[in-house]
Formats: structure tokens, C-alpha cells, sequence
């Protein structure tokens, strides 16, 4: 810069502004601006005639820079100009797309929820492979698994004493039932799981309540708090039971009050262990029976009529969009078909399905066909007993996978992945953030992926995990609200999407 500009630019306190000029993307217009501005102006109190684009301001050394025309740079320009094309027509044709809504409400209107062992899952499974078949998609099948079979039945609990009240509650799935005659106790209120643990209380023909509540939702780090939360579901019946309690009640695994109880898996008894009924409780119900302990004593009378038969047939149902060039490596797809028996598990998981189904549907009907496999599987069973994460592992796991991807946490907007795998592999799928920019899939990080696919992931298969926000996800999760009013079309649209990009990056063996 000519030391004459940089002395008059002192002068007149702009030399701010001159840097600011030099930032290199505005460096060719500022630098005409600020000459023009000062060889135009005089002394900054006398506002000279405009220059064609210099406004009066620029006397003052703040001036910002001003906007330049030129588009800004494509931050996907570094990536391979086929990931970008295939970003690009992807995002074109699925932004009027509506399959995997039509598919979610068919599935939730016409089998509605689906707990392993129910004539409705079955039904649901073959309605999947009917549609992988509709799709084109190839060798549609049922993979037999067989699963844990538990009926609910009927069942009811009220407080007593002090006052008649009606307790929301859903009982766990795996619990005994109560026979044929409610439990009646007194309720003893434990704070915290920890709490029961290390209780030296007499709990003997006591009803324990652990009312620990869920942690709120975490927008910063979609934290939902549902590890440790859930963790009391899975063991206050076995700790309750040791301590010789006649049954264990929880607040509901949820960070809001609706006055609904959450259902959900709990720890399989012992075999020689005390097997007590246990059961969720709305948070209100836990938080009047903890208000009213204070005051004197509580009794319940809970009645389940749970019951758990021989395990039952089921199914995976899997299907294929076969390599183009290496078909005998595989990328796995999924969510599970199987859902709790309240509600029309539209969340947990037929949202997940419906993306994975639409995903690889979407890249055939582009014809954007990877090198490798893309196998479709809709695992049975997640919820109480995983027995078709790992069916699928048992009957597949010899096979050459080279990635796996799993959606299984709700339809809500996008928001990225978890990524589980050797450091490149990490990395690499972090430097594709800019091809989600798209549908706002960006936040990309090192975490769990999903259940069913987990012994993929423990035998070393680098798997990735769809991650939409979470922040309502607990709200329904488990409950009778999990149906299809609560699922955003344009959301579910978006994650598949997302989905089908992220499928075709890897099977086109973008991270070897
Ligand atoms: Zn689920």
C-alpha cells in the first residue's frame, strides 16, 4: 500500500478501515472505496457528495465492509464434485417427497403398536417386506428371530390412604403380574436409585417408590439426561425386591408432566431372585405420594396382570439395493419395526424404519446405486430383548460390513449423526459436514449409534447414528402420546434424506 494512502489514512484515523480493506474477499472494491473516499473527501465534519459507492459513514474508522455481490464460496467446493452431485439430487428430489410419511401413517393407522410377541408386529413385518418388494428393492425377506413373549394384561393402581386417588402408571415390561389379587402396602419414597441401594431401611412388605426426576432437556448439547434416568427402571425392581419390598414403583423416565406414565424394559429377575411387580408411575402421582409421605403414611394397592409366555416367532425383515461393483460388502440401514404396546410407536421406531426404507428407495429410484450393498434391515425386538440386533449379527456377522447406520431416536428437525469407528473414520465423515448443510445435519460427533446395531459396532464395524433433536423425544417416548400427530412431515422428509446421503457415502467407500 503506498505510504502516502498509509500516511493519510493515519491522519484521518482510517487505518482500520484500510485493514479492514485487505481482508483478502472484500481486498479489490474496499480498497477503491477507501481511496476513492479519501481523495474525495474533506475533513470528516463536511459530508462530501456521494461517491457512487461510498456512504458519508466512511469517515468514521468502523465503517463496515461492504457486502460483496460475488456468491459466497460453496464450502463443499474441497469434497469430491460426485458427493456433491449426489447431495444435490438427492436434496431435489426429496424436497417434495412424502413416501416416508405416507409409509409412517399406513404403518401406525393399520398395525398400530407392535410388542414382540403381538400378532400386530408380525403383521407389521410383512407389511415391510411387502414394501421393500413395491420398492424394488431386492431379495425382500423375513429373517426369523425368535423373541421374548410378555402380555401386559390388565392392570391399575390407586393410593388408599390418606385419600382415594388413581395412580397413572404403566407396568414394566418383563414384570410378574400380581396374581390374582392387588398388592396392598405402604409406600416408602426413595430420592434416588443410590438412595434404595444404600438404604439400611426395614423394606420388608413395603411398596418402594424411586423418585428420582429425569434431568430437563439440553438444547446446547441435545443431552436428554435419559442414561442415567433410565438406569432406575432397569434395577429398582431387583434392589426393592433384595430388600424384601412386595413391588417397585418409579417416576416415569420422562422430563415432563403430562400426568403419563412411560413403560419401558427392566432388568431380567435373577433366577433365584426375589421377582416383585414392578411398575411406572406418572411423575404428579410419584410427587403427591412423596409430599404425602412427609405427612404420614401412604398406601397403595397396585394390581398387574402381566404375564410372560414361551418366547415367539418373529422376523427381521431385510432387504437390498445390491453394489454396483463390490455387492458382497454391505452397509447396514435400519431402525426397529417393534415398539411398546401403548400408543402406535410412531417415534420409537416406525419413524426410523419409514427413513430407512425411504433412504435406500430414494437412492434407487435415483439411480444413485454405491459401489457396495445397502441392505435395509428392520430389526425385531429392540425394545425387550435386542434379540434381532443380534439375530441379524449371528446370521450375518461373517460378512464384509463396511459400515452400519441406524436411526432410532424420533423424527424431530434435523440435527446430525454420532459416529462410532477407527479416528479416520471419524474424521472423514466429519469432513462431509458441509453436504448436510442441506437439511441442517451438521452436528457431527463421536458417540453411541444405536442398540440394534451394537454388535456390529463391538466387532468393530465403524456404524453411525441418525441424531434428529431430541428435545420432545422423552416426552412421548414409551407412552400412550407416541402416535402419528406428533411426527413433522417436513422433519421426517429432511432426516431421510440426510439418511440416504450418509448410506451413499458409505457404501461408495467414501472414508476408505
Ligand atoms: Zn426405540
Amino acid at each position: 500500500m503506498r505510504k502516502a494512502l498509509r500516511v493519510g489514512f493515519e491522519k484521518r484515523g482510517l487505518v482500520r478501515a484500510a485493514r479492514i480493506a485487505t481482508t483478502p474477499r472484500v481486498k479489490r472494491s474496499a480498497v477503491l472505496t477507501v481511496a476513492c473516499a479519501v481523495l474525495s473527501c474533506q475533513p470528516a465534519q463536511v459530508a462530501p457528495p456521494p461517491c457512487p459507492s461510498v456512504s458519508p459513514t466512511l469517515s468514521t474508522a468502523t465503517a463496515a465492509p461492504v457486502a460483496s455481490t460475488a456468491p459466497p464460496p460453496d464450502p463443499r467446493a474441497s469434497l469430491p464434485k460426485n458427493w456433491v452431485d449426489a447431495a444435490d439430487k438427492i436434496a431435489a428430489a426429496s424436497k417434495a417427497r412424502t413416501n416416508a410419511y405416507t409409509w409412517l401413517s399406513t404403518l401406525t393407522d393399520s398395525f398400530g403398536h407392535r410388542l414382540s410377541g403381538s400378532k400386530a408386529l408380525e403383521g407389521a413385518i410383512d407389511f415391510a417386506v411387502e414394501s421393500m418388494k413395491k420398492a424394488g428393492l431386492s431379495n425382500a425377506r423375513r429373517e426369523k428371530v425368535m423373541v421374548p413373549h410378555w402380555v401386559r394384561g390388565k392392570e391399575s393402581a390407586r393410593v388408599v390412604t390418606p385419600i382415594e386417588r388413581e395412580i397413572a402408571m404403566l407396568g414394566l415390561g418383563g414384570s410378574v403380574g400380581t396374581g390374582n389379587k392387588p398388592i396392598k402396602g405402604e409406600v416408602i419414597v426413595f430420592d434416588t436409585l443410590d438412595d434404595l441401594k444404600n438404604s439400611k431401611d426395614p423394606l420388608k412388605n413395603k411398596v418402594v417408590l424411586v423418585n428420582q426426576p429425569m434431568p430437563p432437556f439440553d438444547p446446547k448439547t441435545n443431552e436428554t439426561g435419559y442414561g442415567t434416568t433410565a438406569t432406575i427402571r432397569w434395577w429398582a425392581a431387583s434392589e426393592a425386591g433384595k430388600k424384601g419390598a412386595v413391588a417397585a414403583l418409579i417416576r416415569s423416565v420422562t422430563a415432563k408432566n403430562f400426568r403419563m406414565p412411560h413403560t419401558g424394559s427392566m432388568a431380567p429377575y435373577e433366577k433365584d431372585g426375589p421377582k416383585i411387580p414392578a411398575a411406572a408411575i406418572a411423575p404428579e402421582d410419584a410427587d403427591y405420594i412423596a409430599r404425602a409421605s412427609k405427612k404420614g403414611a401412604v398406601t397403595i394397592e397396585l394390581s398387574m396382570g402381566a404375564k410372560t409366555f414361551p418366547d415367539a416367532e418373529s422376523a427381521n425383515a431385510v432387504a437390498e439395493l445390491a453394489g454396483s461393483s463390490l455387492p458382497n460388502e454391505v452397509v447396514v440401514v435400519g431402525g426397529h419395526i417393534d415398539s411398546w404396546d401403548v400408543g402406535d410407536g410412531a417415534n420409537d421406531d416406525g419413524a426410523g424404519c419409514a427413513m430407512a426404507l425411504d433412504a435406500v428407495t430414494l437412492l434407487k429410484e435415483l439411480q444413485l446405486v454405491p459401489k457396495r450393498t445397502l441392505r435395509v434391515v428392520l430389526f425385531t425386538n429392540e425394545e425387550n430383548g435386542l434379540r434381532g440386533g443380534k439375530g441379524y449379527f449371528e446370521a450375518h456377522g461373517k460378512e464384509v460390513h463396511i459400515g452400519a447406520i441406524e436411526s432410532d431416536f424420533g423424527a424431530g428437525a434435523p440435527r446430525g449423526f454420532q459416529v462410532h469407528g477407527p479416528a479416520p473414520f471419524v474424521a472423514a465423515v466429519k469432513s462431509w459436514t458441509p453436504l448436510f448443510q442441506e437439511w441442517g445435519a451438521v452436528d457431527i460427533q463421536e458417540g453411541h449409534t444405536g442398540a440394534d446395531i451394537s454388535p456390529l459396532e463391538k466387532a468393530g464395524v465403524p456404524c453411525v447414528g441418525l441424531v434428529p433433536d431430541g428435545s420432545h423425544y422423552f416426552d412421548l417416548h414409551h407412552s400412550h402420546a407416541d402416535t402419528i400427530d406428533k411426527i413433522d412431515p417436513g422433519n421426517l422428509r429432511k432426516n431421510a434424506a440426510a439418511l440416504a446421503l450418509m448410506a451413499y457415502l458409505l457404501a461408495e467407500g467414501a472414508v476408505l
